[in-house]
């Protein structure tokens, strides 16, 4: 009788089942769904509270011992025709340079250190959006409606034209200070960084890193595309005859000296000094010059301050 009883109430409960099976179905699956997106939501939440902060500073750690690969690094071995159909980027001695721009002595002379008068109106007053002191980093790449001239150096070597006058005294300067400066690279286009970037992620995933490592790693040593300002003519690498690639080593030259010494005379500063990573994102570049016109230069390097720095004090004074 019981036995009847519960076989009658399931064949019930089956039958009501069964005519109402999309009703059930859909109730069934709305359960799954919310069960499985907050055991989702809640793992997420339990990583990111104590395991994600552990990892991400093991990763860095990882990261950071991973050696850094330069231009030179994935140079070798391609087959250039990739590059061979880019201008190639010439180095020239600082006697060539000079030698080809016909310096009349005492042209600029005027120019030499501690003439600041020129292209500053009111002494100590910056305008924030003056290009000389255009703030390019990863996190602000180039405008895209930046424009500027080009000019020659020597050869196909090139900056902005607005800015070879007080390129010309500095060599001359350093010249006579008997420095054996070699300037290379000074203008990049885009295709050249972009080429050289990518190679070099490529090449760090070959050693087992995953894309979003490779590209961290790349973009410690070199400036990722779209971020230079070897891209804008703005910024030169000087190494010197004796010492010829760029590495920190030069920092300690002294050609390196010198520079970092006198090149905000001419208005230039040491954009990636020691110390400063953590501020600029790039590791210690003692070649590495960037124009930002004289009377800005001598601010910066004689408070020790990176252009990052720089540009935020003048958007702090300004109000804005
Ligand atoms: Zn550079």
């Amino acid at each position: 009788m019981l036995v009847a009883a519960i076989v009658i109430f399931v064949c019930a409960v089956l039958h009501h089942f069964r005519s109402n099976v999309l009703r059930y179905a859909s109730l069934v699956m709305t359960v799954v769904f919310f069960v499985v997106s907050s055991s989702f939501s809640l793992r997420g939440v339990r990583q990111t509270a104590a395991a994600a902060v552990p990892e991400a500073a093991k990763a860095a750690q990882d990261l950071a011992s991973v050696p850094v690969l330069d231009d030179a690094d994935v140079l070798d071995g391609y087959e250039d025709t990739e590059l061979d159909n880019m201008e190639d980027i010439d180095t020239f001695s600082l006697d060539e340079i000079l030698a080809e721009n016909n310096m009349e002595d005492g042209n600029l002379e005027e120019e030499a250190p501690g003439g600041l008068d020129e292209g500053v109106s009111d002494a100590g007053v910056f305008a924030i959006d003056d290009w000389r002191l255009v703030l390019i980093n990863k996190q602000h790449p180039i405008p895209e409606d930046y424009t500027f001239e080009l000019g020659t150096i020597k050869g196909s070597m090139k900056c902005d034209a607005r800015i070879l006058e007080d390129v010309f005294a500095m060599l001359q300067a350093a010249q006579k200070d008997g420095m054996k400066l070699v300037i290379c690279s000074p203008y990049r286009d885009l295709n050249r960084q972009t080429v050289l970037f990518e190679r070099k992620i490529k090449a760090y995933m070959r050693r087992g890193m995953t894309y979003m490592d490779a590209y961290k790693v790349a973009s410690q040593a070199v400036t990722v595309p779209g971020a230079s300002e070897h891209q804008i003519g703005l910024a030169l690498d000087i190494v010197s005859s004796s010492y010829n690639n760029l590495t920190k080593g030069f920092g300690n030259t002294r050609e390196g000296k010198w520079l970092a010494e006198h090149s905000c005379e001419y208005g230039f500063i040491l954009r990636y000094p020691q110390d400063k990573e953590y501020i600029t994102s790039i590791e210690y570049e003692p070649w590495h010059f960037r124009y930002v016109g004289r009377e800005a230069a001598m601010v910066i390097t004689e408070n020790g301050m990176t252009l990052e720095e720089f540009v935020d004090s003048l958007i702090a004074g300004s109000g804005r």
